[in-house]
Parts: structure tokens; C-alpha cells; sequence
């Protein structure tokens, strides 16, 4: 059926709809999030249908979309090759033959012999002369409409025609009085400006001359004032919730509280640390220490490629906050992440004479108690957990500074219950998120805008760059004397199986396949296995022998994907490769290569049952083989797969941009940022206005 064949619209409903029906349609607006006159108004046709010219048989070409105006010779229902409706229509320059395989008496009724109608569709050589394949109809008469047609995106039980009319009402009922003063539409990206109500009025009810190419590919000027106008809103309300937190009050943490004259815990450890921070450490830190001696709370994302030692710039800037004489926290999405950290941390602070505090769901009742009770006195200065630290029983005596690592695993709801949990007397704490997933510029400049962002540019020294190899997994022997190279050189081996959901259970037992055939080609070697299923206690036991070196070999689903450090790994091994995103097998190379040793990842494809891998897995393991560099990557990983998953949680609650295209829209998302301080300075009533229409009730999760 070809895209622009609709389902013919029955005579019925160009009477009134009946009431039932009605509300059922009222319903689908209202789940297509259509509630305003605003959201109607907004809502834009996702494309056009051209039914302003009535063509003749003769002059249409295969192929073509057309309409015609003819009349019914003969109709008849076949059996052969199937059940249809076969209607042969007459326009006086040619015949034609309607085909449906699907239809009802009241197609029949319309398209019964002698009937004149007026019927879209697209034409193609048939067998015997050439036919439409359930083309849409009506009795012919009316008039021509002056302008395209607008198809907007809907959902079942509720038809355009209802639709397009309740567009075109919400168009006219609502307020599209100008927001964006007049000056600041004087120098844009475009030449010719349209005001809101006229370029809506358009886009909806195209006139005749326009051209189709600029409606369907968005620069015609009426477009070009909807992208303005929506990354505009965007901005603005990104920059207001920066200001609202500008406005609140944090702990402003300024140096030793009570140490004497001893170093300051933040000089002790950089003494302790067994290396030298790197240039791009150090200058983050420093970067945050600006931040944390403000009165304002911080709202920083630290990123840095996988490797690049986020944790100890997390820590100094923990020591900052203790100096001070505060508390601070430390979270992270899994318990397996949230353990390394703890470890690390006490390691490296318990000799200082601070104590650390653990907290997780799966913690015995008494152990727990003891560190809330910890946690309450301000005995433990320091809290490290997965998002059990934000649960409510948990109180702190005085939290100044949260982190948060890989924050993009956290939901926006957590992220608001922590800001709200963490306010105490009205001052909020510090935020320091950290992802290694580096953001290309220009969603850092759009999505997160509200954002401050430091980056760690650089790996310390004396790393080898990962070797990366694409191998069919027909050369899987070879792979496994690879692994016995490695182990013979005293070094261990991740080898990772996938875990997709809905094949959870499957994956599960190739994972488990792979544990036995690699533990029977390595005897005398101990083979691990972790997945998802296990308990928290069964996979820290796993995880600690091959912390402790004392495991050669962990077979994997993906819960290694983010921050395990075990600097002895040098191989990584990737089955199905294919089947993973590109950021993702990015992380997953990131494990190995954190020590001297020249590390390897190899990234096993398998093409089942397909002669070929697909273009999408193609593109994917090539720019892996080609590049190490975790900002080519993500810039690449942008233009194959769009924005949506690069903003993880954000993603469910900001609104994602639905006209503008960041790929494109570089220009206009320039004159927005420009102009969003100016307007809500000097124009601050019109610039609520603004936010209110485009981003109705959304604009809260912003703050998260
Ligand atoms: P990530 O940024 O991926 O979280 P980590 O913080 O886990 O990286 O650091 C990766 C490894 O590099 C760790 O073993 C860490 O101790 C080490 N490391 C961090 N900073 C340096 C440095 N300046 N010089 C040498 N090694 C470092
Ligand atoms: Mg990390």
C-alpha cells in the first residue's frame, strides 16, 4: 500500500459526528497530549497531500500520486487471487481500476455503477489496465480545496478530518499574540520573518502557490519562526532555572573549618595519591573549588572520556567540602559501582581519619542502622551508596555537596528527590555530576544549557591506546588463544556477552555457554560469571576475585558496562558486538587500557542467519576500529542514532525539541542563546509568557 493511501474516509463522517464518537475523539487529543488551543495550535501537520488539481488519466504518469474525477463502468467483487472489490472507473481519457481488498458495503454503495467520484490515490501499470491500490474517494462534486492538505500525526479514533478541524479551531481560539519583541526578530538567520499567528495560520492552511519542497523539508519562512520561537523557549527556560538556583543559598565552602594548622585534608591526599594529577584534572578541580566557595549552589557536570580518573577529582572535591567542615555524598546507579568507589575511597581516606559511610539496599538491617546513625551525627563526613542514600529515613547533619556518577542512569525523579531531601534551612547543597559520556557541543549548548561544564581533556600518562579488532566469530579459536597469551603474561581477561531484555533469558544461557566452553579450553584458570540475575552478594563475591587478581577470566552480561576499574585487565572481549550501541561498546572497551600494559579489545560480530551485517552494526563497529576518542565517538554516535539517547533521563521529562533540528538549526539555536538573557532581563512578563505557551506544566523538570 503506498504511505499516502488512506483508509477511505466513510461518507458518514462528514455529517456530524455523533456524540459517542465524539467524546472518543476527544479522549485520543487529549492522549496525544492536545489540550490547549495552544497545543492544538502547535500541533503541525506532519506532511501535506496535494488534492487542489484534478488530473486526466492520460497525462499521468506510473508512479504518480494523482486525483481524478471519473465515473464508475463496472464493479465487481473477485475471489481470485482473493476476496476484492474490483471497480473500473472512466474519466474520458482513459479507464482505470480501483482495487480493495478490504472494504465495506458502503464502499460498494458509493462506488456502485454510474456514480461520479472524485478519487487519490497512487496510479500503477496493472495486468490488464492500470489500477490504485485502495485509494481514497468520495462522491465527486464540492469544491476543489484552495490550498494542500495537512496531515497531522494522530492516533486510532481519531480521524484527520476531526482532527484538522480541531487544529483549526484551537488555531483560532487561542492567544498567539506575540511574545518575542520586535527588535530581537530584526537580525535573524532568516530573511523574511513571519509573526507566530501568520506562520501557524499557514502551516495549517497552506496557500495555493506555495512550494511543497519548503513546507516538507522546513525552510520555508513560516517553519523557520517555529524553530526560532521553540529554541527560544527552550533557552529561556533552561536560563531560568539556572537563576531560580542562582537565587538559593549553599554552604559557601571556604577552606579548613577546624584542622589548625596542619595541611588541609585536599593537600594530604593529593600527597597520598600514588601519581600526579593531570593538567585537565587539576583544572577541573579547580573549577569546582570555584564553584563550592560560592554561596550559590553549584550545578556542574564533570565530563571525561572512560579512564580519564573522574573518581579522584570527585574526591578532592569531596576533601574541599570536609575541610569546610561538611558532609558529602557520593552515589552511583548500580551496587556494584557504588562498592568500587567505597573501596577506593576508604583506602585512600581512612588514613586521613575520615570516616566513610556505606549505604545500599541490600544491607543487613544492623549495619545499616549504624550508618544512618553515623550518618545523622555527622560521625561519618563522607556517605558513599547507590540511591539508597536518598531514601527517606536517611537524615544527614550537614550535607553541603552531592555526587553523582554516571548521572544519566538516574531518573528525573531521583534526581528531584535528592535536591529536595538534601535542602536543609533553605540551603541547597553542591551538585557534581559526572558522566563519561561526553556531550557533543551542540546538545551541551540546547539540552543542557542550564548546566556548567568542565571536561577532563586528556588520559594520564603512560597509557598504550587500546588496540580495537573486528573479528567474525567464525575466528573465535583465535580469539581464545589470544586470551591464553594474556593470562600467561599474568594479565586478565573481560569477555562480554549481551543482555537484551526481551531475550533476557536466552542471553542468559549463551552467557552461560560461553562460561563452560572458555572454562574447558582454560583449565587451571578460573573462569567468573556474572549477570544480571544474581544476587548483589553473589556478584560481589565474583567481582572481588577479580578485583583481587585472583580470576582470570569474567564472562560478563553487560553489568560491567560502567566504571569497574581493575587496572590488570588488558583484553577485552565483545560477543555479538553488533547488537551494542556505539557508546555503550565505547565503555565497554574503556575497562581495559587503565593500566601500562598494551591493551586489546576485540569485538567478536556474528551475522547469524544474514549474509551481511546491517549498515547501522557496519557503522557502529568501524567507527570503533577507527577511533578511540570518546568525543569522536559521541559525535558520531549523534549523527547515526539522533539526540534521544544522549540525554538518558532528561530525555523522558524536558521536552525534546520537535521542530527545530539541531543538526541543521546550529544558527538559530546561536541567535536563541543570544538573545534568552537579554529578553528575560529586559522583557521578563513577555519571556514568562514564552515559556508558558511552548512548555506548558514541563518546564519543572528542568530543575532536576
Ligand atoms: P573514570 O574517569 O573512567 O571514572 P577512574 O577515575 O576510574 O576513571 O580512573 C581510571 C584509572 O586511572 C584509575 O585506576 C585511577 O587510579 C587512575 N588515574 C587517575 N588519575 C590518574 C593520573 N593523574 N595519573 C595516573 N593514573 C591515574
Ligand atoms: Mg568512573
Amino acid at each position: 500500500m503506498p504511505p499516502n493511501a488512506k483508509k477511505a474516509t466513510p461518507p458518514a463522517a462528514k455529517t456530524a459526528p455523533a456524540a459517542a464518537e465524539k467524546s472518543q475523539a476527544q479522549r485520543a487529543l487529549e492522549k496525544l497530549g492536545l489540550k490547549r488551543d495552544i497545543d492544538l495550535a502547535l500541533h503541525l501537520p506532519l506532511r501535506y497531500e496535494d488534492e487542489t488539481r484534478i488530473v486526466m488519466l492520460k497525462d499521468a504518469r506510473d508512479g504518480d500520486l494523482v486525483q481524478i474525477e471519473a465515473t464508475v463502468t463496472d464493479s465487481q467483487v473477485s475471489f481470485r487471487p482473493r476476496r476484492q472489490l474490483r471497480v473500473t472507473v472512466d474519466d474520458g481519457s482513459d479507464t482505470c481500476t480501483l482495487r480493495f481488498i478490504n472494504f465495506y458495503p458502503s464502499h460498494q454503495k458509493t462506488l456502485s455503477v454510474g456514480a461520479r467520484v472524485r478519487v487519490r490515490g497512487e496510479l500503477r501499470g496493472g495486468f490488464v489496465s492500470r489500477e490504485m491500490v485502495h485509494p481514497s474517494f468520495k462522491l465527486a462534486g464540492g469544491e476543489l480545496p484552495g490550498a494542500l492538505t495537512p496531515v497531522y500525526s494522530t492516533v486510532a479514533g481519531l480521524p484527520q478530518a476531526y482532527l484538522r478541524k480541531a487544529v483549526l479551531s484551537g488555531t483560532s481560539r487561542a492567544d498567539l499574540s506575540e511574545t518575542i519583541p520586535g527588535a530581537f526578530l530584526q537580525k535573524t538567520p532568516s530573511q523574511a520573518m513571519l509573526g507566530l499567528r501568520e506562520a501557524l495560520q499557514f502551516l495549517h492552511n497552506p496557500t495555493p502557490d506555495v512550494s511543497l519542497a519548503t513546507l516538507e523539508d522546513h525552510t520555508h519562512p513560516a517553519w523557520q519562526r517555529l524553530k526560532a520561537e521553540e529554541l527560544l523557549a527552550q533557552q529561556l527556560s533552561q536560563l531560568q532555572a539556572k537563576r531560580i538556583r542562582a537565587a538559593m543559598r549553599a554552604p559557601a565552602l571556604n577552606g579548613p573549618a577546624m584542622r589548625g594548622p596542619q595541611c588541609t585534608l585536599y593537600e594530604q591526599l593529593l600527597e597520598r595519591l600514588p601519581f600526579r594529577l593531570t593538567a585537565a584534572q587539576q583544572r577541573v578541580s579547580d573549577e569546582i573549588e570555584q564553584d563550592l566557595k560560592k554561596n550559590v549552589p553549584m550545578h556542574r557536570l564533570l565530563q571525561g572520556d572512560v579512564g580519564s580518573g573522574k573518581t579522584v577529582v570527585a574526591a578532592l572535591a569531596a576533601m574541599r567540602c570536609i575541610d569546610a567542615g561538611w558532609q558529602c555524598a557520593l552515589m552511583a546507579p548500580t551496587e556494584i559501582l557504588a562498592e568500587q568507589h567505597f573501596r577506593k575511597l576508604v583506602a585512600w581516606l581512612e588514613p586521613l581519619g575520615i570516616k566513610t559511610a556505606w549505604l545500599t539496599g541490600s544491607q543487613k538491617a544492623k549495619e545499616r542502622r549504624e550508618s544512618l546513625a553515623a550518618i545523622a551525627s555527622g560521625e561519618a563526613m563522607l556517605v558513599v551508596g547507590t540511591h539508597a542514600v536518598i531514601q527517606d529515613k536517611v537524615v544527614f547533619k550537614n550535607l553541603a555537596l552531592a555526587i553523582i556518577d554516571e548521572q544519566h542512569r538516574f531518573g528525573v525523579a531521583q534526581r528531584l528527590a535528592l535536591r529536595s531531601k538534601m535542602t536543609v534551612g533553605g540551603e541547597e547543597p553542591h551538585l557534581l555530576m559526572m558522566t563519561a559520556t561526553p556531550i557533543p557541543r551542540t546538545l551541551a549548548m540546547s539540552y543542557y544549557a542550564d548546566l556548567d561544564v568542565s571536561t577532563i581533556d586528556e588520559l594520564p600518562p603512560g597509557r598504550t591506546p587500546i588496540v580495537t579488532k573486528v573479528v567474525s566469530d567464525a575466528r573465535r579459536d583465535e580469539v581464545i588463544e589470544r586470551i591464553r597469551h594474556q593470562l600467561a603474561e599474568g594479565r586478565q581477561v573481560y569477555w562480554v556477552c549481551p543482555l537484551i531484555e526481551e531475550s533476557e533469558s536466552i542471553d542468559l544461557v549463551n552467557a552461560t555457554e560461553t562460561h563452560d566452553s572458555l572454562s574447558k579450553a582454560l583449565p587451571g584458570v578460573l573462569v567468573g560469571l556474572l549477570h544480571s540475575r544474581m544476587s548483589v552478594a553473589e556478584k560481589k563475591a565474583v567481582m572481588g576475585l577479580f578485583t583481587d587478581g585472583l580470576m582470570g577470566v569474567l564472562v560478563s552480561t553487560t553489568v560491567i558496562e560502567v566504571g569497574v576499574d581493575v587496572p590488570n585487565a588488558s583484553l577485552m572481549v565483545v560477543e555479538h558486538a553488533e547488537r551494542f550501541g556505539l557508546s555503550q561498546l565505547h565503555q565497554l572497551r574503556g575497562r581495559v587500557g587503565r593500566g601500562a600494559a598494551a591493551s586489546a579489545c576485540v569485538l567478536l560480530y556474528s551475522t547469524g542467519d544474514a549474509p551481511r551485517l546491517g549498515e547501522m552494526a557496519r557503522s557502529r563497529l568501524k567507527a570503533m576500529a577507527e577511533t578511540n576518542d570518546g568525543f569522536e565517538i559521541a559525535r558520531r554516535d549523534l549523527e547515526i542514532r539522533g539526540p534521544g539517547e544522549f540525554l538518558g533521563a532528561r530525555q523522558s521529562g524536558a521536552p525534546l525539541l520537535r521542530f527545530a533540528d539541531l543538526a541543521v538549526d546550529g544558527d538559530w539555536l546561536a541567535w536563541a542563546r543570544e538573545l534568552a538573557p537579554r529578553m528575560l532581563d529586559q522583557h521578563t512578563e513577555l519571556a514568562h509568557r514564552h515559556i508558558a505557551r511552548w512548555l506548558g506544566g514541563k518546564a519543572d523538570f528542568l530543575k532536576a
